[in-house]
């Protein structure tokens, strides 16, 4: 399945972090599609790894706030809980048997007024993306961005189909069967099923992403091929990226280039958004360590200049509000949601681009993500460390960033490469749970390397290790790096005596 460059540079979300807020969202809505109906409870199990970190993300209310028909980027989510009980939906929270589920599971059972309960066991893979593993545990994969019709019978069925993959799965009810479509199927071809022999129960479930369903298998794998074709065809890389999304999604480029518009828009909001104070979750940070940077540069106190010191104050800003549960653009993540706007708005304030300049550049460092998807990176800190949060973050940034300044492919997958070695083995370690410490800061050095690695890379240095084998080599980390320095709150920043205060009085307070 190849990736969409929207799954790279988006989506906008409520922070503050994509996987265990927007991806729970997500979660939570494809239940709401499957479920349909008026609700009377919702029971939440999450996966045990989630024990010390779904209160600190809001997964609850994230789930919650799906179930009852909010998407990732409602303000509301911040209120879903509350927004269930005054409706009169119970709620209520429990874990998963230890040990047979991946780390971002939580499985919901929705009881409904009418007596019917579903179950949906989901999981959130990085960058808000998710996939449902089971319908009433009968195991099926189920994408977001597709059509899909459920049908529940106590037998397997013959049925009449056309231009849609099947799955089946047996479970607690008797059979699942799952249809995939690419388009919406026709009213008449549902009745026909609903009608048919057998059949207990059918939902027609549409995609709940903007970026369409994939309609193609060709994708870039490398940036020596893309670097490759943009040589011999005399394209510049962003617009080859364009071409990569409209072939992927069938979307026209107009489409495109205006939703990628739309979110540079919303980068900028939570650009001027992070210059207000900002009030964390938690309170571990400040939310005022942006302004203070900006502060110090009017003063002209700060050692290394004007332009790097602001963008990394932006960058905080952003996140700052991301830990408020602000409405950010997760490029890759949530916590990571800094280090693009912060760059890219800098630069454009700074050098007088246009908007169209950095939109391109955007496509520019979204095909280098989607590349890096290809070759199997994972964006979640949980699965792959923060490396694959902030140093791919700051490497996709790099890579933007040289396109403005240089036309040459080459020069662009370098500025990328040179930025993500800096990185490797970067470890995720949160203190307690939100995207709080070190997260916030930890995007300054996103922006920092990004500035350094594109500098280097115009100046022709190029990365000894080809660009494709550095991310290869993040691939070789992400599975070597023990599960204790993937997000578990136990390794690194984490182990320390200070967090382990905090852990404390944060779960005194729950
Ligand atoms: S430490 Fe990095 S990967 Fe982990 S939650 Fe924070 S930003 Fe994400």
């Amino acid at each position: 399945m190849s990736t969409s460059i929207f799954e790279i540079i988006g989506p906008t979300m409520i922070g503050p972090s994509s996987s265990h807020t927007a991806g729970m969202v997500r979660i939570g809505r494809m239940a709401h599609s499957i479920v349909g109906g008026d609700i009377q409870y919702i029971m939440i199990e999450f996966s045990p790894m989630l024990r010390t970190t779904y209160h600190g993300h809001r997964s609850d209310a994230a789930l919650i706030g799906g179930v009852i028909g909010l998407c990732e980027s409602d303000v509301e989510i911040r209120n879903a809980i509350e927004l269930a009980h005054e409706r009169g939906i119970e709620t209520k929270i429990d874990f998963l048997p230890e040990g047979e589920y991946p780390q971002n599971t939580a499985r919901l059972t929705v009881g409904c007024k009418d007596g019917r309960v579903v179950s949906v066991l989901g999981t959130s893979v990085g960058g808000g993306s998710i996939v449902i593993d089971a319908v009433d545990d009968a195991s099926l994969r189920i994408a977001p961005e597709a059509y899909h019709i459920l049908i529940w019978s106590a037998d397997t069925l013959d049925l009449p189909l056309s231009g849609a993959t099947i799955q089946r799965g047996e479970g607690k009810k008797g059979v699942v069967t799952c249809l995939t479509f690419s388009s919406l199927p026709s009213e008449s071809f549902v009745s026909k099923l609903r009608e048919l022999k057998g059949v207990t129960a059918l939902k027609s479930i549409p995609p709940i992403l903007e970026y369409g369903i994939t309609l193609t298998d060709e994708k870039y794998e490398s940036c020596s091929d893309l670097c490759r074709e943009a040589e011999e065809k005399g394209v510049a890389v962003s617009d080859l990226a364009v071409r990569y999304e409209m072939t992927r999604s069938g979307f026209s480029e107009e489409y495109i280039r205006k939703e990628m518009l739309q979110l540079l828009q919303r980068m900028k909001e939570s650009v001027l958004e992070g210059e207000k104070p900002n009030k964390l979750l938690y309170g571990l940070a400040s939310g005022k360590d942006g302004r203070l940077l900006q502060e110090a540069i009017r003063e002209g106190k700060t050692i290394s200049g004007g332009i790097m010191p602001l963008a990394v104050s932006r960058a905080i800003g952003v996140m700052e509000y991301n830990g408020s549960m602000g409405i950010i653009v997760a490029a890759p993540t949530a916590g990571s949601s800094g280090i693009v706007p912060g760059c890219f708005i800098t630069l454009q304030e700074e050098y007088g681009f246009s908007d169209e300049e950095i939109v391109n550049a955007l496509f520019v460092s979204g095909i280098m993500g989607v590349i890096m998807a290809h070759r199997k990176v994972s964006f979640s800190g949980s699965v792959g460390g923060c490396q694959g949060e902030i140093g791919v973050s700051s490497a996709i940034s790099a890579a933007g960033m040289v396109s403005l300044f240089s036309k040459e492919p080459t020069k662009i997958a370098h500025g990328m490469a040179l930025c993500l070695k800096n990185l490797l083995g970067l470890v995720c370690d949160p203190i307690a749970g939100p995207i709080e410490i070190p997260c916030i800061k930890r995007n300054a050095v996103g922006v920092a390397n990004a500035f350094i690695s594109a500098d280097m890379a115009l100046a022709g240095i190029q990365s000894f290790i080809p660009p494709d084998e550095v991310i290869d080599a993040l691939v070789d980390v992400e599975k070597r790096l023990p599960q204790e320095l993937k997000c578990a709150t136990v390794g690194g920043l984490a182990s320390t005596c200070t967090a382990k205060r905090i852990r404390k009085e944060l779960s005194c307070n729950l």
